[in-house]
């Protein structure tokens, strides 16, 4: 006995050997599959377990957020002391120790999901797995996926029920069936006014448990490997499971012929150039060299120049993208201080531009409805709110609209394991 147990010891088993006797399994397709995790908590931990156990390759995962105590009981991968530390790195570590795929690379990203992952970087994902748990990131991932023609899967966890829906290229895809809850929900942490972020936005305590978060994520993780391995998927079909009744149920989600998410980029010219470290003024002149004077650059974000203070009508300057102003700024300093209060009736007249001065375009002369200034052109891309690696829209004198990665970046969010082809 023990004679036969030593020569099955020393065949070539591999981890992954029992999935290899999968008839249509293919290993090398996972070994070399780039995934993005958009999300580190409850199904986020579930889902980079499972991908590591399989030997997916290439993994990066992206959260905003730190560990909290709550957290421990449904995440796999964080341990008490790391209570504090940021989601995305601890994840990230945990799960390269987890992996079995000597080669496997796994990056984080400590970003916010929303603003600062650049459409360069889901560009270069075979797939997306979103686990966030509100429909501000799900809409965003959505538009962003689709726009580069890449499938994601959606889950969500709520109780002992859950659901997962994978979209595709062309198929239904998440906008198509967006309902008004879901818009106020992906509103609620923007101040309704100015359009800035809440600074205290009441934390959404979810009633959930890691059981359903661990099916869910298997559930997600399996369209995952289908979708690597060319294998039939129902895009757009949700699949929900009722954990009390232990019941399953397909929805076919109905497709919106006029749904704004459904654009997607053509040609991509790629830049040598980095949101972290080129500025306004570079940017312009590569522009210039390629397309002509005259062109015209979209912004990823508003860009906030300033806004009329909430009591006195006074304006503060911010000069910044908007989602980096928050709510409590909304008051000068004289007001905050106690020596100017004239009170709310003291504001001008309603409308937008009474009250707020942002920017949502720029050229060589101007930053919105204002002559650009040495100060603005000299700034980092990152500063007026255009994330790394993002792709912008850029438009020539003639109107004709272009694409244009800052591919520069490759180099500063992946690490060399990735293998991206040098920029030619
Ligand atoms: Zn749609
Ligand atoms: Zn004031």
């Amino acid at each position: 006995m023990s004679f036969e147990l030593k020569e099955r010891a020393e065949t070539v088993e591999t981890p992954f050997d029992r999935q290899e006797r999968i008839g249509w399994w293919r290993q090398d397709v996972l070994r070399n599959a780039r995934v993005m995790v958009i999300g580190a908590g409850a199904l986020g931990n579930e889902v980079l377990k499972n991908l590591v156990l399989l030997g997916i390759g290439k993994i990066l995962v992206v959260d905003f957020d730190t560990i909290s105590v709550s957290n421990l009981s449904r995440t796999v991968l964080f341990r008490p002391e790391d209570v504090g530390k940021r989601k995305a790195a601890v994840a990230a570590e945990r799960a390269r120790d987890m992996a079995l795929e000597r080669t496997s690379t796994v990056d984080f990203l400590d970003a916010d999901i929303v603003w600062e992952l650049g459409l360069g970087i889901y560009r270069r994902m075979d797939l997306v797995i979103g686990c966030v748990d509100n429909d501000e990131a799900r809409l965003s991932i959505n538009r962003a996926a689709r726009s580069v023609g890449k499938p994601w899967i959606n889950g969500g966890i709520f109780e002992l029920s859950g659901s997962i829906t994978p979209y595709g290229r062309e198929q239904t895809c998440y906008e198509c069936t967006v309902t008004p809850d879901q818009v106020a929900d992906a509103q609620s942490r923007y101040d309704s006014c100015e359009q800035v972020k809440k600074r205290y936005v009441a934390e959404e305590r979810m009633p959930t448990v890691q059981i359903t978060s661990a099916l869910v994520a298997s559930l997600q993780v399996q369209e995952a490997v289908k979708i690597l391995h060319g294998e039939f998927v129902d895009f757009g079909v949700r699949l929900a499971y009722n954990g009390t009744t232990h019941g399953f149920h397909r929805i076919s989600l109905p497709f919106d012929e006029g749904c704004l998410a459904h654009g997607q980029f053509e040609d991509i010219h790629q830049l040598p150039l980095s949101a972290r470290t080129s500025t306004v003024a570079e940017l312009l002149d590569h522009l210039e060299q390629k397309f002509g004077d005259d062109v015209k650059i979209d912004l990823a974000a508003r860009f906030i120049r300033r806004i009329r203070c909430r009591n006195c009508g006074k304006w503060i300057s911010f000069e910044r993208p908007a989602h980096r102003v928050f709510d409590d700024e909304l008051i000068c300093a004289d007001c905050r201080s106690g020596d100017h209060p004239t009170g709310a009736e003291a504001l001008p007249g309603e409308g937008g531009s009474d009250y707020v001065q942002a920017v949502t375009t720029f050229s060589r002369r101007n930053f919105g409805n204002e002559p650009i200034s040495p100060n603005i052109s000299g700034k980092a891309l990152w500063e007026i709110g255009i994330p790394p690696l993002h792709i912008l829209n850029v438009t020539d004198a003639e109107q004709r609209q272009f694409a244009c990665e800052l591919s520069g970046d490759v180099a500063t969010i992946f690490s060399d394991g990735w293998d991206f082809p040098p920029l030619t």
